[in-house]
């Protein structure tokens, strides 16, 4: 009977499949073959990895926006790469510190059907925000 073992590599999950009474050489091998395997598709890996992340990101944004497309709340840029959720509340420290930051937040959100008290604001807002006590 073969055992799995799940491996995490660039963020992707492999499965590496352990024969019964493997000799320390063949398991040397194996590692070896999907450390070779892992080499050749690292770029590959990681732009399918960062793909899906920008997705998620577009759908989140999209669902807390006006008009199902990302968009401010405040200034109207529809830049993506400027666009992040803010905690209306002033709240995100604390859930920052329990589920990290980035894709994170964003697959919580969607995970969790989209709670209330989160908004679209660009950077630029967001530090104005900030600036003016969280108003
Ligand atoms: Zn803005």
């Amino acid at each position: 009977m073969a055992q799995e073992s799940p491996i995490l590599l660039a963020g992707t999950v492999l499965l590496m499949t352990k024969a019964k009474n493997e000799t320390t050489e063949q398991r040397e091998n194996r590692l070896n073959w999907w450390k070779k395997h892992h080499a050749l598709h690292l770029e590959e890996d990681n732009a399918k990895s960062r793909q899906r992340d920008q997705n998620i990101k577009i759908l989140v944004l999209s669902h807390y926006s006006t008009e199902n497309t990302p968009i401010c709340a405040r200034c109207g840029i529809v830049d993506i790469d400027v666009l992040a959720i803010d905690h209306i509340m002033n709240n995100g420290n604390s859930h920052r510190r329990l589920l990290g930051i980035g894709a994170h937040l964003y697959g919580w959100l969607k995970r969790n059907n989209y709670p209330e008290g989160y908004q679209v604001l660009c950077m630029n807002c967001n530090w104005k925000k900030r600036i003016q006590g969280g108003l």
